[in-house]
Formats: C-alpha cells, structure tokens, sequence
C-alpha cells in the first residue's frame, strides 16, 4: 500500500513538470530576447600597433539588415564597389541581432562588453552617449524601418522618429515608406561628416521565406539599386558597405552559426588600399569608422586598425566568446553526476542491464539532430511555441521511456527505473541552464542568459525532459492500474483449479 501511494506521488510529480515546463521555457526565451546581461571580458584579438585609415571629410555607412555573404556576392553594384575598394569577411560576433550588433559597431566594443544581447522591439533610451555618432556632430542616420535601431546609436538626428510616448514604434510608418529614400539621399548628399543609412527589406524576407527564396533574393536586388542610389548622391565620399548579419536558408538569426556570423563588408573611396582580406572582428570595422571620422573609439575596445586587421586574420571561431571557466567547469560536474546516476542504475550485481538505460534520451537527441540541426539561437523553433514550426523529433522514442519503465518496474525498484531513465535527460538540461546562465533569470532576476550553444539547448530540452517525464509518469500509472486489476481478479474470478484437482 505504502509503496502505491509513494509511486502515485511520482505520478504527479512527473505529470505536473510535464505541465508546467512548457511555461518555463516560455519565460527563459523571454528572459532571452527581453534583458541585458552582466558586462563581461570580450575575446582577444591578436595585434598590435598600426596605420589606421586617414580621416576624410565624408564618411558614408551603409548597412544591409540580413544581408548574407553569398547573397552580397551576387549583387552587381555592391561588387563593383567593393572591386574597387577593400572586401572583408567580417565575423560580427555573438549574438547575431540587429540591435547588438549595431551597437557593438558603433562603440567598438562586444555584445558580451556592453551587455545588450536581444532586447527586442527594446530601444535604448536614452541613446548611446559616447558611441562614435555621438562624438561626430551633426552626425546624421535614416533607417527604412524599425527606427529604433538607429535612435539607439547617438547619433544627432536619427530619422524616422519615434511615436510619441513608444520609443520603439516609428511615427507615422506607412508614408514613410515612400519617403525614407529622398531623406537618405538628402542626408548623404550634405556636407554632414557621418551619415549611417540603414536598409531592412532584406532582413524582412529573410525572416518571412528564407535565404534560399526568390523574394529575399529580389529584395537583395532591390536594396542593391537602393546602394547606387545613395553612392551617386556622394561619389566621392569614403563608403562602408555593411551587413549585421546573414540568414538561414530557411530564414532566421540570431546564433552563433558561421553563415549568420559571418557577413561581407566594403570599404571603398579615398585613401583606402584596394585588396581582399581575410576574417577580420567587426570591432575592426568600428575602428576604421572612428579613424575615417577623426574620433577615438572607447579604451576597452579590441578593435584594430585597418592594417593590423589585414595583415592577422582571425580563425573562423576566434571571435565567439567562450564559456566561462566556473560555469563550464559545474556545468560538467552536474552531467557527470548524471552519467553517474545513469550508471548506477542499469548495475547489477552480475551484469548490466542495458534495456533499462535511458534509449529514449539517446535516440530522441539523434533524432532531433538529423531533422532539425544542432538547435541555435537562429533557428525560430527555438523561440516557437509548442506545435508552431517546432519540430518535436523526439515523438517516437517517447515509446521506449514508457517501454522501459512498464518493463522495468516489474523486475526491479521505483528508484532505479526512474534514475534509469530521467538522470541523465534532467543532468543535461541542468547542465545547459548552468552554463547560460540560466538559474537567476528563471527565478526572477532580469538578466538575459545569452551565450553560444547552450542557451539555444536549454529550449528544445525542457520540452523533451516534460515529454520524457510525461511517458515515464504515464507508464508507473500503467503499472499501478495492472496490479490492482491482478489483485483484484481472483476475488471476482474464484479459482477452482484447486477443487477441480
Ligand atoms: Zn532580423
């Protein structure tokens, strides 16, 4: 009796994580894309001192929201241009949005120095002060939407403004639209020494078909028409030609992927060495921005100047930020205390029970891996509620959590069939939401656990922890109902083998 009511409990231990732990997640991605985290060191750059690009009385940035390497290269005027100037891979670090990206650009420094890692739709207010529009007066941006971004960055007019009392919508968007090019044309063609012109329709088709479609294709197009444009309003000005960021072939940002992290830059006009180089950080960018306009970039900036850059290219994960060494080192102990568990439990005295081990955990993960990658934070599924564009691959193997206990709980004890099959799921999730970080901001604190891999793990493993505990919860109540039915047969079913013989 003792031990029906002690499984009955696990029953609804089990059952209430399968119910709560999908709002869990919910409000870990939002922790995710909402805060800020705690300032931290950014990676090394290898250097040294150098010649960085003369100042020039016109500097004109412009920055192609989404715009992937291989798309770039298939951009007649973006290509011409950079054929004359200088072309870099540019590793924008991590994460790979929007707004920590150009802010990153604008400071020279990281996402993990400044410690704005999402924040959706969440405009810096006030604006940066001593990012490098701030220190150029009558530095000038014009943005073709989602405003916000370029009213972040300190410059001293950011165009379009925001609506009144909502610093992160754009005032009056829809005939904008058909103004935004005359009023970035304005502002490159005046004697203003910054102007930074942000294009988004790329971005917005990535995120609604994908790299690989004919409208991020045709929208790649329309942004390069958009780039002569503005090149013509001031030829000989010194051009960047910038992206924040590539995206997946099925559209999507935000991790540490190379084809998200990894984008085409162009510097191109007087005074710049034409040339090819190598992977250079985007903080060299902000570097030769700050020397083309005559300003210094904050002290604890790694960026380089241009000829440093040129000559030490970075290695193709040089520029992701490590995990840091404490929460790497837990992290480790709690998924080794996990295999350990996982261990224990499958022993015997004389062999090894190999069918009690946790096979759902196992193939659940290679399922998930070969139908939908190693999970980043680029892909949306990663985001997705339950049941929209995420694919729970793990579905079938659910069958041998249920199997394996069913079976399991008629040849050996509760506790083993449990730590069987549920340590080693558990010791990994624990394990993910250590090394992001995760524990403060899911009990409250408004911290973004934002960090590459991990993060992106924790999402799809609360769904298949609540999954795995839901099947194995079901099967102990399985148990349960089968040996109250046997107890309850010989009463309603008089045996009479014994009379008979
Ligand atoms: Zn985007």
């Amino acid at each position: 009796m003792r031990a029906r009511i002690t499984a009955l409990a696990v029953v609804a231990v089990l059952l209430a994580y399968a119910y709560v732990a999908p709002g869990v997640r919910r409000e870990f991605i939002r922790d995710v894309i909402t805060w800020d985290a705690e300032p931290s060191e950014p990676v090394e750059l290898r250097g040294g001192a150098g010649v960085g690009l003369a100042p020039i009385a016109r500097t004109r940035v412009i920055l192609i929201d989404g715009l992937s390497a291989q798309t770039a290269r298939t951009m007649p005027n973006w290509m011409a241009l950079c054929r004359k100037g200088l072309a870099l891979d540019v590793d924008v670090g991590f994460p790979t949005v929007s707004l920590p990206v150009e802010v990153s650009l604008w400071t020279g420094l990281t996402q993990q120095q400044t410690g704005v890692m999402f924040r959706s739709d969440r405009p810096l207010v006030p604006p940066l002060s001593s990012s490098i529009p701030a220190r150029v007066p009558g530095s000038l941006a014009v943005a073709e939407d989602h405003g916000f971004i370029v009213r972040s960055l300190g410059f001293s007019s950011a165009l379009p403004t925001a609506l009144p009392g909502s610093p992160a919508k754009d005032f009056d968007p829809e005939p904008w639209k058909g103004a935004w090019q005359t009023a970035a044309l304005d502002a490159v063609s005046s004697d203003a020494k910054l102007v930074f012109v942000h294009v988004l329709r790329v971005d917005t088709w990535g995120h609604k078909k994908g790299r690989d479609s004919a409208e991020y294709r045709n929208a790649a197009s329309e942004a390069d028409a958009i780039l002569a444009t503005m090149v013509a309003g001031a030829p000989d000005a010194r051009w960047f030609l910038l992206s924040d960021h590539g995206h997946l072939a099925r559209g999507g940002h935000g991790g540490e992927d190379h084809s998200v992290r990894q984008v085409e830059h162009c510097i191109v006009g007087p005074g710049v060495v034409p040339g090819r180089a190598g992977l250079v950080h985007l903080v060299d960018m902000s570097h030769a921005i700050a020397d083309s306009v005559g300003v210094t970039v904050d002290k604890a900036s790694r960026g380089r100047p241009i000829s440093v850059a040129r000559a030490m290219s970075l290695d193709p994960d040089e520029a992701v930020p490590p995990l840091a060494l404490g929460t790497g080192a837990i992290a480790i102990f709690i998924l080794a205390l996990g295999l350990a568990a996982s261990a224990w439990s499958v022993r015997r005295v004389q062999r090894v029970q190999w069918w009690l081990a946790p096979s759902w955990f196992v193939v659940g993960v290679l399922l998930f891996f070969i139908l939908n990658g190693e999970p980043t934070l680029s892909m949306p599924m990663v985001y997705a509620r339950t049941g929209e564009r995420l694919r729970e691959a793990w579905e079938p193997a659910l069958i041998l959590a249920a199997a394996a206990t069913f079976v399991g709980l008629g040849r050996t004890t509760l506790l083993r069939v449990l730590v069987a099959q549920l340590a080693l799921p558990f010791a990994c999730l624990a394990a993910a939401i250590t090394a992001c970080g995760g524990w403060a901001p899911l009990l409250g604190a408004e911290l973004a656990p934002v960090v590459p891999h991990y993060t992106a793990y924790v999402s799809p493993l609360l769904l298949f922890t609540a999954h795995g505990a839901a099947a194995v919860g079901l099967a102990v109540l399985a148990r349960i109902a089968l040996a109250v039915f046997y107890r309850r047969r010989p009463a309603e079913t008089p045996r009479t083998e014994p009379s008979a013989g």
